[in-house]
């Protein structure tokens, strides 16, 4: 497999540390309001990596954790925690609202078939293994403290910055104004946070520099290491993450253990609504249950994401999704040719063999996933016109079953038509036979408020669902 390096700005001939397992990190969602669409993308984008990876024979280790802690409204460790913010906009406390979102988050994974992780842990389960890797900074002379909480000196590491190709002079010099005047360098960042004099927050530990909280970089790095040992072969992430979250990720972790964090950085771009940035205060931040509620599948928004590669930008317009949604209906009517092979079909089991090569190359080639799916497009029209021989019955349920895992749009689902269905086919078919039009509507009709849509072709009436 190739993959593109943001470390190293090349695409890269992707080898794990290990030739059976890879370990896998992505960071995962800040649970304190519903994720926008522009989330969801970046975790339908590591689940179609870790599903490529498998396809390649790879076991995975997967690794996601949950933000439930620490995250501020600002990256640069100022303002309120993110958790409190939603406690105060819904009057719960910051442990409810962790667990309603991330609940929220599960169903969300759920519904677009994002594979389960490995491991998808939550911050505040992991405290102590932060606070170790803190005393471990600490005891390395990478720390120190002022009024608000521990901070990681980014002066004491020779190549901080590297993947985003930081200069920290420029960074001096280009600082607005310093929010916390006592940080010794403007990129220093908190690793423990305190509880301020006379606040009791709801989610606040014990630990050596007195009660406080973990600052939000050092979950990754702490959970990472725990269920991955020093070196990841990937982390992967949004490209907002780059100057700041996985630069102080690297800094930290290599700090403390003198070994590179991870081989492989993937960084994946944003998405757009109309070509505007997503943002509550445009109030255009549309929501998965937004997506379902005007009569999509979650499944739609899957293809419409899988359209675009993970580098580029995307933009999401309605139009856009329903034309995904018509994509991923002819996929899916294609797969339900299944059950209407025809002898005589002009699709064969070689078709199938050598279309499935193409897309595994298109994925494999750091995930072209519009690729892949063009891919499919000439078999498609090919067993639309010429339709699948039964020959070719195992063949074709294989290519249904490597789509499935690969592309997660749940092909292999659907179920055959009724007896009942089959038989109104077959009646229509005798009225065309018998010329008799007025009855062949008639059922044609029947068939569609049955959600069927009925074609005919020289090899007979091929059915397909509306929706
Ligand atoms: P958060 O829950 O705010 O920590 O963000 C979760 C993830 O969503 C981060 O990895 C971001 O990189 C990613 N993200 C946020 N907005 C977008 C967007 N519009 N397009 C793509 N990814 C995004
Ligand atoms: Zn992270």
């Amino acid at each position: 497999m190739q993959l593109y390096n943001t470390l190293t700005k090349k695409l890269e001939e992707f080898t794990p540390q290990s030739p059976e397992q890879v370990s896998l990190y992505t960071c995962g969602p800040t649970v304190y309001d519903y994720p926008q669409i522009g989330n969801w993308i970046a975790y339908v984008r590591w689940d179609t990596l870790q599903r490529v990876l498998k396809e390649n024979g790879y076991k995975i280790n997967w690794v996601m954790n949950i933000t439930d802690v620490g995250h501020l409204v600002s990256d640069a460790d100022e303002g309120e925690d993110k958790l409190e913010k939603g406690a105060r906009r819904e009057g719960k406390t910051a442990w409810q609202i962790a667990k309603f979102y991330t609940e929220d988050f599960e169903k969300g994974l759920k519904e677009l078939n994002i594979e389960q992780p490995t491991h998808l842990e939550p911050a505040t389960r992991h405290i102590q293994a932060q606070i170790d890797l803190v005393k471990a900074l600490q005891e390395k002379g990478y720390t120190y403290a002022i009024d608000d909480g521990v901070y990681f000196d980014t002066s004491k590491v020779n190549d901080y910055g590297k993947l985003a190709r930081l200069n920290l002079d420029s960074l001096k010099e280009g600082a607005r104004v310093e929010a916390n005047p006592q940080k010794r360098q403007p990129s220093d960042f908190a690793l423990w946070k305190f509880t301020p004099e006379g606040v009791k927050r709801d989610m606040e530990w014990d630990s050596p520099w007195g009660k406080g909280f973990p600052g939000w970089h050092i979950e990754c790095s702490a959970i990472a290491m725990e269920f991955l040992g020093d070196t990841l072969d990937i982390h992967a992430g949004g490209i907002d993450h780059i100057p700041v979250h996985h630069t102080n990720e690297i800094a930290q972790s290599e700090a403390a253990t003198g070994k590179p964090f991870a081989k492989y950085w993937l960084h994946g771009s944003f998405l757009n609504i109309d070509g505007s940035k997503i943002s509550k205060s445009l109030g255009n931040s549309i929501t998965l249950q937004d997506i379902i509620r005007q009569g999509f599948s979650p499944l739609d928004l899957r293809m419409l994401y899988l359209q675009s590669h993970y580098r580029t930008h995307s933009n999401f317009t309605l139009g856009g999704l329903k034309a995904a949604q018509q994509r991923r209906l002819g996929l899916q009517a294609f797969a339900d040719l299944r059950y209407q092979l025809k002898d005589g079909g002009s699709v064969q089991a070689a078709d199938f063999d050598q279309v499935r090569q193409v897309v595994l190359e298109e994925l494999s080639d750091d995930l072209h996933t519009p690729q892949a799916l063009a891919a499919l497009s000439d078999l498609q029209n090919g067993a639309d016109t010429g339709l699948i021989d039964p020959s070719a019955a195992e063949s074709f349920v294989d290519f249904l079953k490597f789509l499935d895992r690969v592309l997660g749009l749940n092909l292999l689902e659907s179920e055959d038509i009724t007896d009942e269905q089959k038989r109104l086919i077959k009646d229509r078919e005798q009225a065309r036979a018998n010329r008799d039009f007025a009855s062949s509507d008639k059922l044609r009709d029947k068939l569609e408020n049955q959600n069927l849509t009925v074609r005919d072709t020289p090899m007979g009436s091929i059915w397909q669902r509306a929706s």
